[in-house]
This record gives structure tokens, C-alpha cells and sequence, in this order.
């Protein structure tokens, strides 16, 4: 009876028109250049429009970044698959993201297969967040607080994803990162941020690559929380 009230209350959510929208974006993808099919297919199953307001449809399904509230974005749908692309993410990884915001990616990395551990440093997004993401079956680990310390007592990660754009790479992340695996960070502290794979190479060692420019909200400092 539950279930069967829950199917409903999905199906009517996302139905034939809302999964066409995606496979047209996916296409869209495709000729932008991405092409890892994982990430393409677990963009296929997110419905992105849940995320947002009810009456961005069209907005959801074009691949653009759009406001979440708190002067906050869900990031572009290019952006997320990008990310997810470097992360190479395996069934089973335990993936730690900075900057849950509306839970979008949070979703994209579960449907990969991660065990993903979240951290959200605005309140009011954490709290919706926690809330509608089990609403529509998906249930990462989430934490209200400062991505700039990771979370030491759940490392170490497989993989660490940060969705906002971040001055440095902060040690701490590094420290929590198994040998082999990969940190994906936009760096810089203006308008712009490189793309930045670092690779764990051994406690010490590590292998940088900086590739194409994007434009992240900035990742925010303990001191200023509340902003
Ligand atoms: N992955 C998100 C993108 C949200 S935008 C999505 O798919 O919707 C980036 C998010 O990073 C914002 O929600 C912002 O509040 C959060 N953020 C900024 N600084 C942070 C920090 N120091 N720690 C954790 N989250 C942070």
C-alpha cells in the first residue's frame, strides 16, 4: 500500500515528457563532449526538474545553472557531468562532496554507485536538502558544515568532489583521499576557476592537472557563514 503510494507520487513526478526532456539534454551533452555513458546514463535517470521550482520545466531540462535559494545554484547540467566524468567513480566508491546545495549531484554520484557523504555549510539548504532527498528514494550521507575540513571521522575517500569554487585545495581534503584516488576541485578566488584533478600518488605525492575554466559560486569560509 505505501509502496504503491509512493510509485504514484514518483511516476507523477517524472513521467514520459520529463524523461524525453532528458534524453534531448543528454544529446545536448553529447555534443558539447561528454561521453563517459555512465554519467550520461545516471543523468538519464535524475529527475532534474524535482530540484527545482515546479515551474522551471524548461529551465531544468536546458543546460544552464540555476538559483536553489541562498543565493545558491544547482550547478549546470555540462558542469555536473563534466565533474562526474573525472571522478571516474566505481560501484561501491565512498565519495565525499563539498557543497550539497539542492542534492543534484549528491544524485548523479549515487546513481554511479557511491556511498556519497555530503556537506552543505548554509543551514536552510542542508536542511531542505535532507529532507526532500529521501522523498524521492535517494539517501546519501549529509552533513551541515565547513567543506574546508572534510570529514576526518568517515575518511578515508575514494574520491572527494568539490562543487564550488575554492581559493586553494585545502590539505585537509588531501589528507583525506586514499593513495590512488582523486580529488576534482574548480580552483581560483575570482570570477573564474580551473578545473584541478589531483591524484594521490602515495601519503606525499601527488599528480595536478589543470584542464578547462567554469564559473563556480565561491566556496565559503567558516568565518563567514550565515553570508
Ligand atoms: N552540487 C550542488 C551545487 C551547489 S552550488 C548541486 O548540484 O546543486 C555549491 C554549494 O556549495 C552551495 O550550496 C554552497 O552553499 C556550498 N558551499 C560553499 N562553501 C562551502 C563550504 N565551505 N563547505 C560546504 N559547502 C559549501
Amino acid at each position: 500500500m505505501l509502496l504503491s503510494k509512493f510509485l504514484c507520487q514518483y511516476m507523477i513526478q517524472d513521467d514520459y515528457k520529463t524523461q524525453g526532456m532528458r534524453t534531448q539534454l543528454n544529446r545536448l551533452l553529447r555534443v558539447k563532449g561528454i561521453s563517459d555513458d555512465a554519467v550520461l546514463d545516471a543523468m538519464k535517470i535524475v529527475p532534474r526538474h524535482l530540484f527545482m521550482d515546479k515551474d522551471f520545466l524548461k529551465q531544468a531540462y536546458s543546460d544552464i545553472a540555476f538559483q536553489i535559494g541562498k543565493g545558491q545554484t544547482i550547478s549546470q547540467p555540462y558542469t555536473v557531468a563534466y565533474q562526474s566524468s573525472l571522478l571516474d567513480v566505481k560501484r561501491g566508491d565512498k565519495v565525499l562532496e563539498i557543497g550539497t546545495g539542492s542534492g543534484y549531484q549528491t544524485c548523479v554520484l549515487i546513481e554511479l554507485g557511491a556511498k556519497v557523504y555530503s556537506i552543505e555549510r548554509q543551514k536552510e539548504l542542508y536542511d531542505k536538502t535532507k529532507v526532500f532527498l529521501p522523498s524521492i528514494k535517494y539517501n546519501p550521507k549529509l552533513f551541515y558544515g565547513d567543506g574546508y575540513k572534510g570529514l576526518p571521522a568517515f575518511a578515508p575517500f575514494d574520491k572527494i568532489l568539490v562543487t564550488c569554487g575554492a581559493p586553494f585545495v585545502p590539505q585537509d581534503l588531501l589528507a583525506q583521499l586514499k593513495v590512488g584516488g582523486i580529488l576534482v576541485i574548480p580552483v581560483g578566488a575570482g570570477k573564474q576557476q580551473v578545473m584541478t584533478t589531483v591524484l594521490k600518488l602515495s601519503a606525499f605525492d601527488f599528480e595536478t592537472h589543470e584542464l578547462d575554466k567554469f564559473s563556480f559560486v565561491p566556496m565559503l569560509e567558516d568565518k563567514e557563514r550565515g553570508s
